[in-house]
């Protein structure tokens, strides 16, 4: 590509929006441009990168025996009415009207379409197992889109789904998408950790997220450093976390019923109605008194409450008083021995490390079933964003399952596999007929590649103060070439377009600095852009036989004579 015939343009200085390094260096490099809160124009060079990262996902998938389709942007109501995901799925979805009146959504995920494909397309056994994906722009309306790419409302997603025969069979399918995700992720270049995690609002009972390490990612990862334990902090167990506290937690949930401990019944306890969006979240403090391990609180919020609307005592649109329960109600309700649980101040609200989903789970007895999410509370979001540093004191030196000791770290989530079982299928009616003749439902999996905001993982990863440095795989070009005085100098000229014309042949993705500006510029741009290799072509160097070539990531200066740079380049 000739810079003079591409569309380069570059800043100085990123909107003051921009929070995170991958949004101020992908808006300073001109790869993203904003059309409004979360929704961007991929640019030229961005577009590339996420072209290079589609390939890649695309290859592997269809290594993995995925098959590709395209399932449509816009999606009928009635499909999400069957699933029920209508009611359940709250302000993310965006539902719009035709001129009809009738209804529709702007796909966050597929499940729907993709269901109906499957019973409509599949009737046979001898059809199964298949896993049917596509890479499709997603439409979530994020309560806070935000750090460009990272959390966008219109972003690209790989989704794939697969549909099995038997449950054994669809946990293979399963392992073979784990398997394919750790190659897309080592293919990318990114220093990443696959962590067992919660399954969220899409429901189902197995699942693991692809976490890329980084300091600004939003989750939190709760690992072993010695063995292969590794889960995202919604998940980690208790016991690990918290031996000491750990008791508590094992009591509370030996008292509890599922009679005494419904959402209902908790309801009723925090004299707080209970409607459909209402989310149960779990909060934990150490009491301050002795011989009170654990003070414990259990609010239901309702989705659009804030968190600091729930501290000031009011839940509007309820317009009654958050009312905390007293230690003896606490004590009723749950029936625990005293001294386990104490009440909460308002002002102490927050969520720990040390009561985690899954006990909660237990100890809310079929709060996930009737759709309250206990899992689904987003840290910042919901409850204020935990500090690092308390968190790392909480786990340090805490035994991990298998022996050693926990460590945490924070993480990027950038692609999910669920193992789904039947919620989907049954609820559309997805079967098939087995190998006794008889009708039976089809076992799924869903897998999900956030494509466009691995571009900005990557950078969060890679970068300094000169700007991106993309992994090679993922770069929007390969090797630029800087020639010193394109308008002075035939020789360099000459040289740099030879240069150029074989980097071409080769196949390598190169660029051709033909702006003529002066070189102090063209550093900046392509070393802000990311470029792994630049090659400088000048008067000077011309003279010995050589060129200089520089990597971005070492920053390591080279000379090389000019009939060897091409083959050095790569
Ligand atoms: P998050 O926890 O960050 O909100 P999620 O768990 O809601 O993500 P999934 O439903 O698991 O997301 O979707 C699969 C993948 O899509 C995620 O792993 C992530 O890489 C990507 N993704 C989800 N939401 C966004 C978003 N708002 N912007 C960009 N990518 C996203
Ligand atoms: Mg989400
Ligand atoms: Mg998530
Ligand atoms: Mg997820």
């Amino acid at each position: 590509m000739r810079v003079s015939h591409y569309h380069l343009n570059t800043q100085k200085e990123a909107p003051a929006e921009a929070e995170v390094t991958s949004h101020k260096l992908m808006m300073r490099a001109g790869m993203i441009r904003k059309a409004a809160g979360g929704i961007y124009t991929y640019m030229p060079l961005g577009l590339r990168v996420l072209k290079k990262i589609e390939r890649i996902v695309r290859e592997e998938m269809d290594a993995a025996g995925a098959v590709e389709l395209l399932m449509p942007l816009v999606q009928p109501a009635e499909l999400w009415m069957e699933s029920g995901r209508w009611e359940q799925y709250g302000p993310e979805l965006l539902r719009i009207k035709d001129r009809h009146q009738r209804d529709f959504i702007l796909q966050p995920t597929s499940e729907e379409v993709v269901t109906d494909i499957a019973r409509n397309e599949i009737h046979s056994w001898r059809q199964l197992p298949v896993n049917f994906y596509h890479i499709q722009t997603k439409f979530r309306d994020e309560r806070r889109p935000r750090f460009g790419l990272m959390r966008g409302r219109e972003f690209i997603m790989k989704d794939a789904y697969s549909f099995d025969r038997d449950e054994a069979s669809a946990q293979a399918s399963y392992d073979n998408m784990y398997a394919a995700y750790m190659r897309i992720f080592q293919r990318l270049g990114l220093e990443f950790r696959a962590v067992a995690a919660d399954t969220g609002s899409i429901g189902g009972s197995r699942s693991h997220e692809f976490q890329v390490i980084a300091e600004t990612g939003e989750d939190l990862i709760v690992y072993n450093p010695d063995s292969d334990y590794a889960a995202n902090i919604e998940l980690a167990q208790a016991p690990c976390l918290i031996p000491t506290r750990a008791a508590a937690g094992q009591a509370m949930r030996k008292v509890s019923t599922p009679e005494t401990t419904t959402c209902e019944a908790v309801s009723g306890l925090m004299g707080i109605p209970l409607d459909r969006t209402v989310k149960a979240v779990v909060m934990a403090q150490p009491s301050p008194e002795a011989g009170k391990p654990v003070s414990l609180c259990m609010l239901l919020v309702r989705g659009d409450h804030e968190l600091n609307e729930i501290k000031a005592g009011k839940l509007p649109g309820l317009n009654s008083e958050l009312r905390l329960a007293s230690e003896s109600e606490i004590q009723d309700a749950f029936s625990c021995p005293p001294g386990y649980l104490g009440p909460v101040g308002v002002k102490d609200i927050r969520v720990v490390a040390d009561l985690t989903v899954a006990n909660m789970h237990d100890f809310v007895c079929g709060a996930n079933e009737t759709g309250y999410h206990l899992a689904d509370v987003n840290w910042g979001r919901d409850l204020p964003e935990p500090e690092l540093a308390d968190l790392r004191n909480v786990v340090a030196g805490d035994p991990a399952p298998e022996g050693g000791t926990l460590a945490i770290q924070r993480g990027i989530e950038v692609g999910h596999v669920f193992f789904l079982g039947d919620k989907y299928s049954r609820a559309m009616n997805a079967t098939f007929l087995d190998t006794d003749g008889k009708p039976a439902i089809m076992q799924m999996g869903c897998y999900g590649i956030g494509v466009s905001r691995i571009a900005a993982a990557a950078i969060e990863q890679n970068n300094d103060e000169k700007g991106i440095i993309w992994p090679r795989a993922i770069a929007p070009f390969s090797v630029v070439i800087c020639p010193m005085g394109w308008n002075k100098s035939e020789a360099v000229r000459e040289a740099a377009e030879a240069l150029y014309q074989q980097l071409l042949a080769q196949g390598i993705e190169v660029l051709l600095d033909d702006r003529d500006v002066r070189p102090g510029v063209m550093f900046a741009d392509w070393e802000l852009i990311g470029i792994p290799v630049r090659i400088t072509v000048g008067d000077r160097g011309l003279k010995n036989g050589v060129v200089e070539l520089v990597t971005r990531r070492a920053g390591q200066t080279q000379e090389v004579p000019v009939q060897d740079a091409a083959s050095q380049a790569i």
